[in-house]
């Protein structure tokens, strides 16, 4: 009979000292972060999938389609593909697929890349039911992100030569 009141005077102690917690913080300003109603500040050496970088003067993008991240890369998720107009030197970046699934974030890509062209993106929102949803084009993510971009991209496209850059290696 003692050890049943020795054990109701605990509990009850103990439940008021939680109730007692819970009400004093219940008052103070909330430093846990509200997600997903927040979002976080990436610090600057996180890595999420690449991205193609943004030229600050001409606002395209700075990718040459000269394939190097594609042979570059051990785990082959990157394909470039490019078009070129006739007489034109150089070729026009129209699609730039990378499948997620299998990338390993190892960096080669971005290391290999010569104009900088590519960087680790701070995305960690990513989720979804099907592989396919993390095969993405990057063009296509840059020009809904750069809509000025999109419209000189589609404008050289008129009448060119699509050509899949591919390299012997792969
Ligand atoms: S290495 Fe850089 S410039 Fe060359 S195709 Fe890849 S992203 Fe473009
Ligand atoms: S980070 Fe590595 S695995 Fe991922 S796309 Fe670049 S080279 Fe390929």
């Amino acid at each position: 009979m003692v050890d049943y009141f020795k054990e109701l005077i605990g509990g009850t102690i103990s439940l008021a000292t939680g109730l007692w917690i819970t009400f004093k913080y219940m008052w103070q300003p909330v430093i846990t972060l509200q997600y997903p109603r927040q979002s976080v500040k990436m610090t600057r050496r996180h890595r999420s999938h690449i991205e193609l970088a943004r030229d600050s003067e001409t606002g395209e993008v700075k990718c040459i389609v000269c394939g190097m991240c594609q042979r570059a890369c051990p785990s082959n998720c990157i394909t470039v593909i490019g078009e070129k107009s006739e007489g034109a030197k150089k070729k026009v970046l129209t699609k730039y697929i990378l499948n997620y699934n299998t990338c390993s974030l190892c960096g080669m890509c971005v290391e290999n890349c010569k104009p900088e062209a590519i960087t680790f993106s701070d995305e960690y929102n990513m989720a979804g039911y099907r592989k396919e949803d993390f095969i993405m084009d990057l063009k296509k993510r840059f020009d809904e992100k750069n809509p000025k971009s999109a419209a000189a991209t589609h404008n050289v496209a008129g009448g060119l030569k699509e050509d899949i850059t591919r390299t012997s290696s792969n």
